[in-house]
Formats: structure tokens, C-alpha cells, sequence
């Protein structure tokens, strides 16, 4: 009785009102937070809009982490340059012949590719540079290159011209030239990502233009369909691995409607045909991103074989007439 009475008293009412607002809205409030407490920041870096996103972590030191894994994104951006004239690959690609000491974080990228350039039979080669340039995409100038100037990129052109010694040094034929654009990017990710681990971050995403991993929980991530812009190909769930792709769609141009990309097969020097898209789903991004390129240049029925030799690594095709195909493994990854 007394308390009904208490309840009824104007005040108390009032008090009653606010009080309800009150816990509802903390409640609101958490509800959100648990949702939505994502921070998240977008640069352009290695040619392309890099996205990094920390999940569940206090603002400042989210901020705090991004700051950090860009500032390494942007690092790697000018080691392997073949552009900027602080770039060692710049300075190798320009001395000709001669003997040169590299970083050694170069130099066991350079390693790396060897053992890639094995393992794909010749379809991943960095040493594709005068190819890339006679083609005009170094310069952001793409155009069908001469017969002579065409059969000159390729003698200066593949993995046999380069010589790796002891001691960090690298020696190029002269005119040949390091292209790291198939796996840097892929690199700067797994890079980002160990900087992201370092600064505490137990959940989030870095995504340079499609080169996507995770640090830790599970994350939905888009890939783009190549002949439609706004439309996705696939949704993945990935937790512990990552993914990359290789398309004929950001960079290439048309002429007499042949369309003309910036993915090349290193033995006749002409754009990859039989695929629109490769993604590669691995335990690390450098591999996905290289393998990507890879099975591109292979083509799909090659490409497909060649995925699924390896137990670890699963992949997705789509050829140039649009049919998808993919590894018996892909489909785990798929979010329907
Ligand atoms: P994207 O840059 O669109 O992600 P890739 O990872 O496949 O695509 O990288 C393509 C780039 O790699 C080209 O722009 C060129 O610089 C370089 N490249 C072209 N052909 C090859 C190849 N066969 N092996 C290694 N790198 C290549
Ligand atoms: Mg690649």
C-alpha cells in the first residue's frame, strides 16, 4: 500500500520515468557497442585503396594500431617501388649488369620468388618489368606495344636473367627489370597484419583492394565479380586465413574489343587469356597473392590442377566466358 502510494506521488513518478529511460538506454547503448564498435580508416597505398578495420578495441589505441600498420604499408610501398628513386628495386632495375647489395628484406622476397617462380612452373616471374613497361602500365599509359619493341621486352624479360648471391646481392642482365606488383601487395598485408598483433589488436581486417586477412574472430569479406562493378561475386567467412585476387578488370584496356591486361604470360609476353578471376585462399597473403597471379596465367584447366595439388591452399576461377569453378575445399568458405 505505502509503496503504491509512494509510486503515485508525482515526484516519485517522475523519477520512476527517468529511471526506466535511463537502464533502457544503457541497455541500448551496450547492445551497439557490441555490434557496431568497429574502427576503421582507408588510404591509398600500393596503388590501390588500402581499408584497415579493428574490431572491439578502445578508439585511441585502435587509431593507434591503424597509424602504425599504415605506416608500415607505406615503408614496404617504397621498398619495392620500381618507380620512386628511394627504391633499391628502382636503383637495381637501372643498373644493368652490375652487382649490387640489397636490403635483406628484399633480398628474401627475391628468394621467395624464386621458389615461386619453381613452383609455378614459370608462371609467377617478378622479372617481367620491360614486359610491364613495353605494355605502357608502369607509366599509367597502356597501349599494344610495337613488334620490335614487344620482342625486345621479352628477351629482356624472366627469372633466368637474375642471379641471386650470397651476401644480399643481386645481379640483372642489363635492360631487365624486378616487377613486384603480383605480390607486394600481398606481402604489406600479412605485414600490417603482424603490426595490427603487435599493438594489441585482437580483431580486425586489413583489405588492400581485394588482398584481404584477418587478425582473429571470423570477418564476412566481398569479392568483387569481374564484369560488374557493384556486384559481388562471392561472400567468404574467413577466420585464420586470408584471400587474393587477381582480375583482368582494374587494369587493362580495349582495342578493336580484345581487351588487353596487365597480367602476362612471361614466355610470349602477351596478356594471360582463359581467366577473368582468380582468388586464392591461404594461410598467408605474399603466397594467395602470388598464386593468384600464378593461376591466372596459367589459365583455368591448368590453374585448377595446380590448386589442387596443394592440400592448404583452396581457389576460386572464373573464366572468360564467366563460368566459376573451384577447388572441392572452396566451398567451406562460401557464406550463403
Ligand atoms: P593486381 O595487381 O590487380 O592485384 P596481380 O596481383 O595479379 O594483380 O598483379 C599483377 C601485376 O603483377 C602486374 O601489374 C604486373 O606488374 C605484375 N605481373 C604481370 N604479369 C606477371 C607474372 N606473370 N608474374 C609476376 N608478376 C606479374
Ligand atoms: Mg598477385
Amino acid at each position: 500500500m505505502i509503496l503504491r502510494r509512494i509510486i503515485q506521488h508525482p515526484i516519485a513518478l517522475v523519477l520512476y520515468a527517468v529511471l526506466v529511460f535511463a537502464v533502457g538506454f544503457t541497455i541500448i547503448f551496450f547492445v551497439k557497442q557490441d555490434t557496431e564498435r568497429v574502427v576503421k580508416r582507408s588510404q591509398i597505398a600500393m596503388g590501390t585503396i588500402v581499408e584497415i578495420k579493428v574490431r572491439d578495441m578502445a578508439d585511441d589505441e585502435a587509431q593507434h594500431a591503424i597509424s602504425a600498420a599504415f605506416a608500415e604499408i607505406r615503408r614496404l610501398d617504397t621498398l619495392f617501388s620500381h618507380s620512386l628513386s628511394a627504391s633499391p628495386v628502382t636503383k637495381l632495375n637501372s643498373v644493368g649488369d652490375e652487382v649490387v647489395e640489397v636490403p635483406y628484406e628484399l633480398y628474401a622476397m627475391l628468394l621467395r620468388c624464386d621458389t615461386l617462380w619453381r613452383l609455378t612452373g614459370g608462371a609467377f616471374d617478378v622479372a617481367v618489368e620491360a614486359l610491364v613497361r613495353s605494355w605502357g602500365f608502369s607509366a599509367d599509359a597502356p597501349m599494344l606495344p610495337g613488334d620490335d619493341d614487344l620482342l625486345l621486352a621479352r628477351e629482356r624479360s624472366g627469372w633466368q636473367h637474375v642471379e641471386l648471391l650470397d651476401g644480399s646481392r643481386v645481379r640483372l642482365n642489363a635492360g631487365v627489370g624486378l616487377n613486384f606488383g603480383a605480390v607486394a601487395k600481398g606481402y604489406a598485408v600479412d605485414r600490417a597484419v603482424e603490426v595490427l598483433h603487435t599493438h594489441g589488436v585482437r580483431e580486425g581486417l586489413v583489405n588492400a583492394g581485394g588482398d584481404m586477412r584477418p587478425v582473429g574472430g571470423l570477418w564476412k569479406v566481398g569479392i568483387q565479380h569481374p564484369r560488374e562493378a557493384h556486384r559481388l561475386l562471392a561472400t567468404l567467412a574467413l577466420e585464420g586465413v586470408c584471400v587474393a585476387t587477381s582480375g583482368d578488370y582494374e587494369q587493362y584496356f580495349e582495342v578493336d574489343g580484345v581487351r588487353y591486361h596487365h597480367i602476362f604470360d612471361p614466355l610470349s609476353g602477351m596478356p594471360a587469356r582463359g581467366c577473368s578471376s582468380v582468388s586464392v585462399v591461404a594461410d598467408n597473403n605474399t603466397t594467395a597473392d602470388a598464386i593468384a597471379t600464378a593461376v591466372f596465367v596459367m589459365g583455368p584447366s591448368k590453374g585448377m590442377e595446380f590448386l589442387r595439388s596443394f592440400p592448404n591452399i583452396e581457389g576460386m576461377i572464373v573464366d572468360d566466358h564467366g563460368t566459376v569453378i573451384m577447388t572441392p575445399g572452396f566451398d567451406n568458405y562460401l557464406t550463403r
